[in-house]
């Protein structure tokens, strides 16, 4: 995509839990070569609105627009093989498989990947030239993060900041325009938190539209272009991270109680 093209597209957006209004009404958007982050106390809507965005959770009403189009009535894996890739909270790797092998899960075409086959059994289904186009895509993602020396080792030998690498890796295995991070950042020492931040930087470079959910107010705030902040499912401000820093509601939503 061309850098400033905007890429998803969330306009008036709510879900309700029976009673519960847990994304109330909520708009932004996310332009090719942007990195947005998603802030806000718990509870107050940020994963909800990943899950619809991702088509696990079917919206209650409002629209979400991928590349202009909608993404209405879209199954989860249908939005993930139009290019919404995501990572989650909590590191989703195969330990005792190799990080080639991890990162080529998420090269196989929507059905191919029997998980519970397992990674080689899926792979010795798939014929010989799809096989060879799932790991030569896997080496190159490993090489485009930086963890191309490690391909053999066992994910679970890696250390949590490369772990968290080599799910961006997966990710980026289906070709994404834009990706959705679940709190990367969460429990790595600092140096692990530059290095992520030198990534994500590099793939904003290339065009990638980041949209970040992350507490470490330290790493939103140095990394984003612009900061949607949300309260009780409602969106209490929104800015550029100086903008943000200053917002009285925001003060007042982290501070105020
Ligand atoms: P955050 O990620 O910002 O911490 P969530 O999106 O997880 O917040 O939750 C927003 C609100 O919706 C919370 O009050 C939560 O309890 C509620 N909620 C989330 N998922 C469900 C669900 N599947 N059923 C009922 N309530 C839910
Ligand atoms: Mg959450």
């Amino acid at each position: 995509p061309a850098r400033g093209e905007v890429i998803l597209e969330v306009e008036a957006a709510r879900k309700q839990f029976g009673g519960l209004v847990a994304v109330n009404d909520v708009s932004f958007s996310v332009k090719a070569g942007e990195i947005v982050g998603l802030i806000g106390p718990n509870g107050a809507g940020k994963s909800t609105t990943f899950n619809l965005v991702t088509g696990v959770l079917s919206i209650t009403s409002g629209k979400l627009n991928y590349r202009g189009q909608s993404l209405a009535g879209l199954s989860s894996r249908e939005i993930s093989s139009r290019g919404i890739a995501r990572t989650f909270q909590h590191v989703r790797l195969v330990p005792g498989m190799s990080v080639l092998e991890n990162a080529a899960m998420g090269a196989f075409r929507r059905g191919e990947f029997a998980p519970q086959r397992g990674i080689l059994a899926s792979l010795a289904r798939a014929n010989r030239k799809e096989e060879a186009r799932i790991l030569s895509e896997a080496r190159r993602q490993l090489e485009r993060v930086g963890l191309g020396d490690l391909v053999d080792r066992p994910a679970g030998s890696l250390a949590l900041g490369q772990q968290r690498i080599l799910e961006i890796a997966r990710a980026l295995c289906c070709d994404p325009a834009l990706l959705l991070l679940d709190e990367p950042a969460a429990g790595l020492r600092l140096k692990e938190k530059q290095a992520l931040a030198a990534l994500l930087d590099k793939l904003r470079g290339e065009g990638m539209a980041v949209l970040l959910v992350e507490h470490d107010m330290d790493f939103v705030m140095q990394l984003t272009d612009h900061i949607v902040v949300m309260e009780f499912g409602t969106k209490i401000a929104e800015g550029t991270p100086a903008q943000i820093q200053v917002h009285p509601a925001v003060l007042e939503a982290y501070l105020g109680g």
